[in-house]
């Protein structure tokens, strides 16, 4: 299954997208990833999904990545009487800590954390930021506050405390179950809501103890102030547009977006930019010109994947979701223009063999027209340096490591395939002109650029590049 794109597609299963004739089409559309959102769903959906998303793969011998999203401390009203109350603009409102069913005059917050956290002044942001409230005084169980835009507010409604940094854990004791089940299951990324600080993700590392990669969604105004920490402690990083066009006003998302890919490409991490990318596509079949133009501003930015959520878990159209993301990415990528603005945020490589090896391999590539770079790779650590050159040619990831195929599967422009690693340099050339002869990479007569590190099956040690003809038997 060979993209023309370098540009990963994440897909969201949910109701709409869970059997594996479904798993098999989005595949065949163009995803590369799936996500598993454990804000919905129980952990039996979830494990029957992984299941038939390993059968799939099994079918199509192409290594599909695998991550669970948990929920996260997600704060939320209680229960309000008779479902919902009106709240009206202009008026006074109370949260507290009391279980009463709420009304239009107060609501239940059981959280007392957030109490603890809140100054007069401060905003509260409830639904998604269509109810704002201003504190006018708030004490250890109760906030009084203002209404400063009203609205219907229903039961369990979110809400959203852009400028607190709370005292909360990265992890509930739900998403502590759900980390242990997500483990034992196998996924290969666990992705981590509302991380505010760097020792977030260092929590969550701890606990996933190397099963999974962590990915760490970018949802919270606090985390924005130690982003350069945050993306070192994480594997990857998600643009939650979401959360963070209600936690900060929406203009500042765009610039955010560009600063947050700037930043993880320069640290060689992914970057996922997600959330209501084709969103109309829920009930349409066709996307929206706007839409079209989000998708192609995030391959154009050179984010590694853009992501679909309730597109492809709850829409009625997955599958043609996936197929115009995939038509827009590899059109995009075909542009006469699109090197040019890539290559305008190409971080230097840094002083370490892995770079000075994959910057070179980028070069040689493009100055003797080969048609793929082909990196051997065991942690999967040089082939992330090579998709950080963003190179012209697409990268064949040869890996020992089925672990480590998959979680490359996210990474701008990595072709994985799971192969037993080099036995020597005679095995090194042919192993490759092999497979990416294939894998469709390749035809005889073309030239490669090979990555390596000698001696071979030493993790972290690339130190060798190559130039290789692919000989007629390849073909
Ligand atoms: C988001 O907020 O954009 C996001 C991806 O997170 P979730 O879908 O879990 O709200």
């Amino acid at each position: 299954m060979q993209r023309q794109r370098s540009t990963k597609i994440v897909a969201t299963l949910g109701p709409a997208s869970s059997t594996p004739e479904t798993i098999a089409q989005l595949c065949g559309a163009g995803a590369d990833v799936f996500r598993l959102n454990f804000s919905h769903g129980e952990h039996a959906d979830h494990l029957a999904r992984l299941r038939m998303i390993r059968e799939v793969e099994g079918e199509l011998g192409t290594p599909i990545g695998v991550i669970a999203d948990l929920q996260g401390p997600k704060i939320r009203v209680g229960e309000i009487a008779g479902g919902g109350a009106e709240l009206a603009a202009g008026g006074d409102f109370r949260l507290d800590l009391t279980d009463l069913p709420g009304s239009a005059e107060r609501a239940p917050l059981p959280h007392p954390e957030v109490f603890a956290a809140l100054e007069d002044g401060m905003e509260i942001l409830v639904d998604d930021g269509r109810i704002r409230l201003s504190v006018a005084a708030a004490g250890a169980d109760f906030a009084d506050c203002r209404v400063v835009t009203g609205g219907q507010l229903t039961n369990r409604k979110g809400v959203n405390l852009p400028q607190a940094v709370l005292p909360l854990g990265p992890m509930t004791a739900k998403d502590q179950e759900d980390l242990r089940f997500a483990m034992e299951a196998g996924v290969d990324w666990l992705a981590l809501s509302f991380v505010q600080r760097p020792e977030d993700v260092a929590e969550a590392r701890r606990l996933v103890a190397g099963r999974a990669a962590v990915m760490a969604k970018i949802e919270k105004p606090a985390a924005l102030g130690r982003i350069d920490e945050i993306v070192e402690q994480a594997d990857a990083i998600m643009v939650a547009r979401g959360d963070l066009g209600v936690e900060l006003p929406v203009e500042e998302v765009p610039a955010l977006q560009k600063h947050l890919v700037r930043t993880a490409r320069r640290a060689g991490k992914p970057v996922v930019v997600a959330t209501q990318m084709l969103e109309s596509m829920v009930n349409s079949p066709m996307p929206t010109r706007a839409e079209v133009s989000d998708v192609a501003t995030a391959v154009y930015d050179g984010a590694d994947a853009v992501m679909l959520s309730a597109e492809t878990a709850s829409g009625e159209h997955p599958v043609a979701a996936v197929e115009v993301m995939d038509r827009v990415a590899d059109r995009v990528e075909h542009d006469p223009g699109y090197r040019a603005i890539m290559d305008a945020e190409h971080a230097d490589p840094e002083a370490t063999p892995a770079d000075a090896i994959t910057a070179a391999a980028r070069q040689v590539a493009e100055t003797l027209s080969a048609t793929a770079i082909v990196t051997y790779t065991t942690s999967g650590s040089t082939a992330l340096r090579a998709a950080r050159e963003r190179p012209a040619v697409p990268t064949l990831v040869l890996t020992p490591s089925l672990i480590t195929a998959r979680r490359l599967a996210v990474a701008w422009g990595l072709y994985c395939v799971h192969s037993a690693d080099a036995s020597g340099f005679t095995d090194m050339v042919d192993r490759a002109c092999r497979v990416a002869a294939e894998r469709g990479l390749a035809a005889p007569g073309d030239r490669l650029v090979i990555t390596a590190g000698v001696p071979f099956g030493t993790p972290g040690a690339t130190n060798s590049l190559r130039i290789a003809w692919v000989p007629p038997s390849a073909g």
